[in-house]
């Protein structure tokens, strides 16, 4: 064959679909025995990357977002209330289901219960296979740094359906806990660079955040474990005649984690451009080139406001949120959008908030140097 297409998720199936539509042969292989299935994913995904990936979204949608709160370390609420729906909570099995229909119609065969294994022969490679690192491995291709997460559903008495939330702190230092309404349930989830401590994250939380609490929780649902990408994405995508992309190659928001939206967008500019290496002899390198015109410098400012906010304290945290609500900075929040968040980052460093932290200033120097010198 001439493309092999190794894992079934969105960025896979969109690169085997791009690459089938410029008329190169392609055939994917998905381990599970179903595609979007098991479902892991919190599904928060911004409306503007649904119509870029899908244009008509509305069937996979299950919940639509406009409010945010935040939790400061001291339990202090700042809400977001953004003037229109800038979020959508998607069902990720009928969001995979229709990447995967749209791929058959380009003309991609797809094979599910297949895992990948040596007797598979092609003329390239695409390697979608997400966070679990064995393609990259063997092929001693780049990888991402990644952190365990886990994301429990759990239903709960009187729930709000419109409010995202996210708890800073205590409750999952280094990172946040999220809590996510999807139609019936509400999801609830953190990552943690200490994987033996992910557990007891999440049941702390539920057990002893007073704001959660007041939720009464009914049932636990659903428990899932996986690893979310922190890195941002690797310098080279390709080695020989492989190429990874979306989380494989660490498309994913630095900040959150999330990867759908710029794994899909550069998954969509490695099909092209696996077809025209194909039929033209390009280099796969070419995809690089291109990926960090349009995208590297947000990833940057994501590494980099990352950086500076996992090396904050409680009260470094505290502090900025509040300084951050008094300079009006969450009701500006609207116009922005949740995936590009260079210009909020850059709008942040720029305003008179940094005034109040002068012993932040070493720590962003720091994570400066790092991210763009290093
Ligand atoms: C708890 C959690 C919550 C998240 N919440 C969000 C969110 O709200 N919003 C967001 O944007 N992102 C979120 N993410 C991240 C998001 O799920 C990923 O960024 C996204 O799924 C990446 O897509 P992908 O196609 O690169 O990889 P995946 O979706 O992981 O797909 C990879 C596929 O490859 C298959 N595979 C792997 N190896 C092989 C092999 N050797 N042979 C055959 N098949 C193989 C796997 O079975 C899998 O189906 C979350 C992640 C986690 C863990």
């Amino acid at each position: 064959m001439e493309v092999l297409v190794v894992g079934g998720g969105p960025s896979g199936l969109i690169a085997a679909r791009e690459a089938s539509l410029y008329g190169v042969d392609v055939t994917l292989i998905e381990e599970d025995k179903e595609i979007g299935k098991p479902d892991h994913c919190a599904g928060l995904v911004s409306i503007n990357a649904l119509k870029k990936i899908l244009g008509n979204y509305e069937n996979v949608i299950l919940n639509k977002i406009r409010n945010v709160r935040i939790i400061s370390p001291m339990g202090n609420i700042y809400e977001v209330n953004l003037k229109e729906y800038k979020a959508a909570v998607i069902d990720r099995e009928k969001f995979d289901m229709e990447l995967m229909k749209r791929a058959e119609k380009a003309g991609v065969e797809i094979l599910t219960n297949t895992c990948f294994n040596s007797s598979f022969k092609y003329k390239i490679m695409i390697n979608a296979e997400g966070t679990k690192e064995r393609i990259c491995r063997k092929f001693g291709l780049e990888i991402p740094k990644s952190i365990p997460a886990i994301q429990y559903d759990i239903e709960v008495k009187n729930y709000e359906n419109n409010f995202v939330e996210i708890y800073l702190g205590k409750w999952s230092p280094k990172f946040f806990v999220w809590t996510v309404p999807r139609d019936d349930c509400i999801r609830v989830g953190t990552a943690s660079y200490s994987r033996y401590n992910l557990f007891n994250l999440i049941q702390k939380f539920i057990e002893k955040n007073s704001f959660f609490k007041s939720k009464e929780i009914l049932r636990i649902r659903k428990k899932l474990y996986g690893k979310i990408v922190i890195s941002g994405p690797v310098n080279n995508t390709s080695k020989n005649n492989i190429i990874s992309v979306g989380d494989a190659a660490g498309f994913a928001k630095p900040t959150t984690g999330g990867g759908i939206a710029f794994g899909c967008y550069t998954a969509k500019i490695a099909g092209k451009i696996v077809a025209h290496s194909i039929k033209n002899n390009i280099r796969l390198s070419e995809f690089d080139r291109i990926w960090k015109k349009y995208y590297s410098s947000e990833f940057k400012k994501m590494k980099f406001s990352s950086h500076v906010f996992r090396s904050m304290s409680e009260c470094e945290l505290e502090r900025i949120l509040y300084e951050m609500h008094k300079l009006g900075i969450f009701d500006e929040l609207s116009s922005y959008d949740m995936d590009f968040q260079g210009e909020i980052i850059s709008k942040i460093m720029k305003s008179k908030l940094l005034i109040h932290y002068i012993n932040l200033i070493p720590k962003i120097l720091k994570a400066y140097i790092f991210e763009y010198f290093l």
